[in-house]
């Protein structure tokens, strides 16, 4: 076989040009994405981590060799028994919404391999679509061991199939974010802002704490995933340095777009696993303090380096970092039944840290927590409803999460009259990306409009059916408000 440096620099670059075809109609605008600019101005687009297919085989190869060597050490059922309770909830949260979304940016690889505008992206793309397939079938593997165990561990692969109201929000985000998306809205949306802006928050901060949390396997899926992402999200980079060449303003639209949405999605998955459902003993920063070291900073140099503004919302985001994903998992709280993984109480000592962490939200969130607690001293232990909600609750029109926006005092709702119709919003940057594109957004049935055209049912107990809930899986309390200071409390109150 020839060394690679004498034949790689003439395989990285197989472009042509056409002789009996135009180049627009090998790369339409509509698939290959806006604007439309001739090969000659990708050309120079350029990877910085070069890989052959050979290489990129023999290292995942590796990979996974690594990762099941790690299952049969501690990936049966008994190592998972071991874990703390809340914790194992952080992790069907995660096992649920990752798999599918991951095969979803399979699709959106896939795209950008056929309609990348140059050969080199379209390479580096088609390792990503095999990368995304790597980290659709691991969890599914690792998880699939545990349904036996416990039957909310199916919801790692079932959640993207149901109508549970959180997939309807996830398939609203990831069906625009990956499936659907075109390479040049892919490469800014999914590689520059969701991977290079976000992910560091999963592979430096998630699986910190599982290591702490002593859930190995977690740990070793995570970092496993992230060399992955790490090599394929730098398609992002040369895409946006062409695109803010061409048309700077089209390119801070798309960051600024997607900076809210992966916020609003990371600030559930992660805010919750970090804040609520780790155990107190091994939490070491708070999830705001991890958004500041691993997301702000490298965000706003990313913006920087690419000439490009912080988003026009940057203060509302950073208000939000003290609130929003408190509100989310106090709302999700009285709402559990409708989620397939347990919540939390947060006891004295939990808040107590949280208030220390959070010193400008907590006093008045407490006050809400302060409440739950007296339902469950009226109720007693095991009385789950007593403490939960009844009624259907409304959702934003664009994000089709729960209106949590704001604060208990202060909700951020904003409406909008658009062809005669009255949308709701969680917040402005949720309005403002509604209204940039409309004909994106208004054929979407979300919950309130399911009801509401009898597609779903108003009772709350066949609203879970519908949401692919039973019983013995649905989201309770994880000690079904059997806590030590619980009792304390309440016999001090007697
Ligand atoms: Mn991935
Ligand atoms: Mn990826």
């Amino acid at each position: 076989m020839s060394e690679r440096d004498e034949w790689f620099d003439l395989a990285r670059k197989l472009d042509w040009e056409f002789s009996y075809v135009d180049e627009r109609a090998v790369f339409p605008e509509d698939i290959s994405g806006t604007p439309w600019l001739s090969h000659a101005v990708w050309q120079d687009w350029d990877e910085p981590y070069k890989t052959t297919y050979t290489e990129y085989v023999t290292q995942q190869s590796a990979k996974d060799a690594a990762v099941h060597a790690v299952r049969d050490a501690v990936g049966q059922v008994e190592d998972f028994q071991k874990l703390d309770p809340a914790w194992l909830n952080a992790l069907k949260l995660h096992a649920a919404t990752l798999p599918l979304a991951e095969f979803a940016a399979v699709v959106g690889n896939l795209r950008a391999a056929r309609f990348g505008r140059d050969s080199a992206w379209r390479t580096t793309a088609n390792f990503g679509a095999l990368d995304e397939f790597r980290h659709t079938q691991i969890p599914l593997l690792i998880m699939h061991e545990l349904v036996r165990w416990d039957r909310q561990f199916d919801w790692t692969h079932k959640f993207f199939h149901t109508n549970n109201w959180i997939a309807i929000a996830g398939r609203h985000l990831a069906d625009e974010l990956l499936t659907t998306s075109n390479p040049i809205e892919f490469a800014v949306a999914t590689n520059f802002v969701f991977e290079t802006g976000f992910t560091n928050l999963q592979f430096v901060g998630l699986s910190a704490v599982a290591h702490a949390a002593g859930d190995r396997m977690f740990e070793t899926m995570v970092k496993s995933i992230q060399t992955d992402e790490a090599r394929h999200a730098q398609i992002g980079h040369p895409v946006l340095r062409t695109l803010m060449q061409h048309d700077p303003e089209y390119a801070q639209a798309l960051v600024d777009k997607w900076f809210w949405r992966s916020w609003l999605f990371f600030a559930i998955v992660t805010g919750f696993a970090m804040d609520y459902l780790t155990p107190l003993q091994h939490r070491r920063q708070s999830f705001k303090e991890f958004m500041e070291e691993w997301v702000l900073d490298q965000f706003q140099r990313s913006l920087l380096d690419m000439g490009l503004e912080r988003p026009w919302y940057w203060d509302q985001f950073i208000a939000s970092l003290d609130w929003y994903h408190h509100m989310v998992y106090a709302s999700a709280y009285t709402y559990r039944a409708t989620t397939w993984f347990d919540f939390v109480l947060p006891g004295p000592e939990e808040r107590a840290w949280l208030a220390q962490k959070y010193p400008q939200s907590w006093p008045s969130l407490e006050a809400r927590w302060e409440r739950i607690e007296q339902r469950w001293q009226q109720s007693g232990p095991g009385v789950e409803w007593h403490s939960h909600g009844a009624t259907p609750v409304g959702f934003c029109n664009l994000c089709q999460i729960v209106l949590c926006g704001g604060t208990p005092s202060h909700n951020t709702a904003e409406t909008l009259i658009h062809d005669g119709r009255k949308y709701i919003f969680c917040s402005e940057p949720c309005l403002r990306i509604f209204a940039q594109e409309p004909e994106r957004y208004t054929s979407h049935q979300g919950v309130v409009m399911r009801i509401l055209t009898g597609a779903a049912p108003a009772n709350l107990l066949e609203l879970l059916r519908y949401f692919g809930l039973e019983q013995d899986m649905w989201g309770k309390d994880v000690q079904g408000g059997n806590y030590p200071w619980l009792r304390a409390a309440e016999e001090r109150s007697q």
